[in-house]
């Protein structure tokens, strides 16, 4: 059996972001199944965070089990279920008009919310919040609804992540915070929380669920302005694995302009593959 790098040894959760890290597209990144199991063999516990809405947890584990990586449904902290979670603690069995796919609606029915569909004339008062997450079929109609929900109904204003972009196999497609910028832009009003990263409430929930301190924990993203700037928000260690969206010149860039950006963007590790972790 491998042993971890000295930095590591002490690590009793990995929190994996799934796109850029354990895989891109549909393609499994090489050898990831394995170091996953590897680790696990070590009785480390792992989990994972995405800021991805669109499917349910269930979807997760289905997408995981067909890349070889056994996990169970309760290892999945997504942006959806962190809304989910959050929006019950600040309103039970509430009335939710979502910008968003499957993933957002499922995790908020599962919670006892009721998505409503489309409010009648007369119907927008009784919104609670406006939810908006990714949602590759956004219209102009889902738009003015939002709208009319919180400028006339006085609904809240909540969203999933920002993220600008969503990575795909062979490039970029526009994420979620495009859809948050409209909304902002016809309301006037910004989001009143984000619950996906770089908010660091997916990574408090899992210490929290885990009973695990925030320095026995690690996050390997592959992005600055989530994953890394989440995790040291929530004071755990920070990986960055350059097989996603950053290389190693963009990190050797933060680093330059350590002066003038938010440290919190540095990671504390930046490891090649994961196949560094290991002695
Ligand atoms: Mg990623």
């Amino acid at each position: 059996m491998r042993e971890l790098v000295d930095d590591l040894s002490g690590i009793r959760i990995a929190i994996f972001d799934l796109d850029g890290v354990v895989y891109r597209g549909q393609t499994l990144i090489k050898n990831i199944d394995n170091i996953i199991q590897e680790l696990k063999d070590l009785s480390i516990k792992v989990v994972y965070n995405s800021n991805n809405s669109t499917i349910t947890r269930q979807m997760y584990v289905e997408r995981l089990y067909g890349l070889n990586i056994p996990c169970e449904y309760s290892d999945f902290y997504t942006s959806a279920s962190i809304t989910a979670m959050e929006i019950t603690k600040i309103k039970i069995n509430s009335n939710i008009y979502v910008i968003g796919e499957i993933g957002l609606r499922e995790e908020l029915r599962a919670m006892g919310h009721n998505v409503i569909k489309k409010p009648s004339k007369s119907g927008y008062n009784d919104v609670d919040f406006v939810v908006v997450g990714l949602d590759v079929h956004f219209t102009y109609n889902n738009l003015a609804i939002a709208q009319r929900c919180i400028l006339e109904g006085g609904a809240q204003f909540y969203a999933t992540n920002a993220d600008v972009t969503l990575p795909v196999s062979d490039g970029l497609m526009p994420g979620a915070g495009v859809m948050v910028n409209a909304v902002e832009t016809c309301t006037g009003q910004k989001p009143i929380t984000i619950f996906g990263k770089p908010e660091p409430h997916g990574i408090n929930m899992i210490l929290d669920d885990l009973k695990v301190p925030a320095n026995k924990a690690v996050i390997f993203g592959d992005r600055a302005e989530t994953d890394i700037l989440a995790g040291n928000r929530a004071g755990i260690i920070t990986a960055m694995v350059l097989t996603g969206v950053y290389s190693k010149e963009m990190v050797d860039e933060l680093e330059k302009k350590s002066n003038s950006i938010d440290i919190n963007l540095l990671p504390d590790f930046t490891f090649n593959t994961l196949d560094e972790i290991f002695k």
